[in-house]
């Protein structure tokens, strides 16, 4: 199948899921996940029509995204990879939103380089939390979550529109679909990044807002460089 074909099956399978939910959930956004693929399929997928893509590096999305914005001005790149310290500055000029706030001392830098620089393209963050507490990934445990996201807003008024998500590879994610929702609702955040290539669905399910989908899109990945 062509990238225009996948997306369209993909978006298929969105409405479908969506119409099992209640009304007035609102609006799922495909984010089709780029790293680690080529131009061409990029460019196809642009094409097509898709606007919303994710990244999980600052220097590859630096690398590909300024001269694709040049001919698509109206892109939105989310950032969905660990962010370190020393980046948040590019982070906050390269993407329209970061998915990835993980820490106290990554929320303190973006804002503080937020309000210094004039180009800030960010204007939206979402928490990272760690749903399954593994040691591997990143993210807030669930248990400190809710002060985390409390101080982001409140004390650095950080403009926090969501939540993101990776649950554990084994086992049933909806249990972590669930938890993530939860949160979401209890801090009246309207956005949840959760649902991958093999889950979405289940995540829409669970009240997923956007769903960040690469290998369903563009099919298997080059090896990381
Ligand atoms: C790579 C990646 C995805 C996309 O995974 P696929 O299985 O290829 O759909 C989604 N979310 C994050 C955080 C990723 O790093």
């Amino acid at each position: 199948m062509s990238i225009a074909e996948n997306l369209a099956a993909i978006q298929h399978r969105i409405k479908e899921v969506k119409a099992t939910r209640r009304p007035g959930e609102g609006p799922v956004e495909l984010i089709a996940v780029s790293k680690q693929q080529p131009l061409e399929k990029i460019e196809a997928a642009l094409v097509a029509g898709q606007r919303v893509f994710g990244e999980n590096r600052v220097q590859e999305a630096k690398a590909k995204w300024p001269a694709l914005r040049e001919r698509y001005p109206d892109i939105e790149l989310h950032l969905i990879g660990p962010l370190q310290t020393n980046k948040a500055k590019e982070a906050v000029k390269l993407f329209e939103v970061i998915q990835s706030v993980d820490r106290e001392k990554l929320a303190k830098e973006l804002a503080k380089v937020s309000e210094k620089m004039s180009e800030v393209r960010c204007q939206r963050y979402f928490i990272q939390v760690n749903v399954g507490e593994e040691e591997q990934k990143a993210g807030v445990l669930p248990k400190e979550a809710d002060d985390f996201i409390a101080f982001c807003k409140q004390e650095l008024k950080l403009p926090v529109a969501g939540l993101m998500c990776i649950p554990p590879a084994d086992g049933p994610a909806f249990p972590y679909f669930a938890l993530l929702h939860e949160m979401a609702k209890r801090h009246g955040l309207p956005h949840l990044s959760m649902g991958m290539s093999g889950d979405f669905e289940e995540a829409i399910a669970f009240g997923a807002t956007h769903v960040r989908v690469g290998t369903g899109v563009f099919g298997t990945r080059e090896p990381e460089a």
